[in-house]
């Protein structure tokens, strides 16, 4: 039974031991050596719980979501657990979860993806990095292919999907994991499953800077306060590989960012897209612990959840052409400075005379 559930049936039982205290029933029948007044009591009881608990509709319940944090490529703090304890985004997930109704199972299982075990949920949450089927960095049991493929089912069935940040870090094409000159380019229907239902991959990101969100769609859940756009500090994602039908929300405003890999024309950061009869939020926002915090953050997410949910409706139709026009022009790849030649090993001391 849901908290809500719960609430309201306590709410009733009071009520009935009220009426019960105040004569509706009299108090004689509530003796407890009366046993079938006790009796007709409970039942009563029970009728006025079952009745609320029908009476409390399906909109109500809260909803299921999995926050899965596996990082079979680079642990980033705000997923990483300490001494037990929750993550940082875990915390803040499970406050914004009580103000909206969302109840979170958090996990860095991948063996447990199966149809079965995804569709207890209403919506995935990803802030992964790597390739899941693999063990990786953080030695978590990892995704089956058919798991990997029962998340692309989830989605095209009908489910909601959201990502943040590194969730855009994750199946690269080719495992592309050396990021090489194949990093930079764009696979289109050749990119992996999994980018191809989030809508793009991480290339790379240069130093954390402020820079500027520029809105494309203030009518989207969340950015209604954003016309204007924004701007903070955070680790800003260069992303590549967008389909054409995907619904462009937030652009990353490329000029005067001094980085090789912001050299290109602004292109998405947050989008939505339909994906067979799913939905998917992505956003590239959520590296740093104050972004989590940051209201602009929240905001954003709290519409993309509600949104994935299928809670609030927008429109999702593409936009890509007109929001971002140069947004499959890749940064140039540079060829990284040779690596340093080790420091010489200091010579080995001289043999001591064995007299
Ligand atoms: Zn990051």
């Amino acid at each position: 039974m849901s908290r809500e559930l719960c609430t309201t049936a306590a709410r009733t039982a009071i009520l009935v031991l009220w009426a019960a205290r105040q004569g509706a029933f009299p108090a004689r029948e509530c003796a407890p050596n009366s046993q079938p007044q006790k009796a007709m009591f409970l039942r009563l009881t029970l009728s006025a719980l079952l009745a609320t608990a029908l009476a409390v509709s399906a909109a109500d319940k809260p909803h299921k979501i999995l926050f899965f944090s596996k990082s079979s490529g680079f642990e980033h703090s705000v997923i990483t657990y300490k001494n037990g304890q929750p993550s940082y985004a875990e915390k803040i997930l499970t406050e914004l979860g009580d103000k909206n109704g969302w109840q979170f199972t958090f996990s860095k299982d991948g063996s447990l993806f199966s149809p079965e075990y995804l569709k207890q949920f209403d919506a995935l949450f990803f802030y992964t990095t790597g390739d899941l089927t693999a063990p990786g960095t953080d030695k978590n049991p990892p995704m089956t292919a058919e798991g990997k493929q029962a998340l692309i089912d989830y989605v095209n069935k009908g489910g909601g999907f959201i990502g943040t940040h590194s969730a855009s870090d994750t199946f690269h094409t080719n495992n592309e994991a050396n990021k090489g000159p194949d990093r930079y380019v764009n696979h289109g229907p050749l990119a992996d499953d999994y980018v191809r239902m989030l809508g793009g991959e991480f290339i790379k990101h240069g130093k954390q800077q402020v820079a500027k969100m520029r809105c494309i769609d203030p009518k989207f859940p969340g950015l209604e306060k954003y016309a204007d756009g924004f701007a903070f500090q955070e680790e800003w994602y260069s992303l590549k590989d967008f389909p054409s039908d995907i619904h462009v929300l937030l652009v990353q405003e490329t000029e005067g960012m001094p980085d090789n890999e912001y050299q290109r024309p602004p292109y998405p950061a947050t989008w939505a897209r339909a994906v067979g009869k799913g939905r998917v939020f992505y956003t590239s926002m959520g590296h740093r612990e104050d972004v989590w915090t940051n209201p602009i953050f929240q905001d954003v997410l709290t519409g993309g959840v509600k949104w994935a949910l299928g809670d609030v409706k927008a429109d999702v139709t593409p936009n890509l052409a007109t929001a971002a026009p140069g947004a499959l022009t890749n940064p140039p790849y540079v060829e990284p400075p040779p690596a340093k030649p080790a420091a010489k090993a200091a010579p080995e001391p001289a043999p001591t005379s064995g007299k």
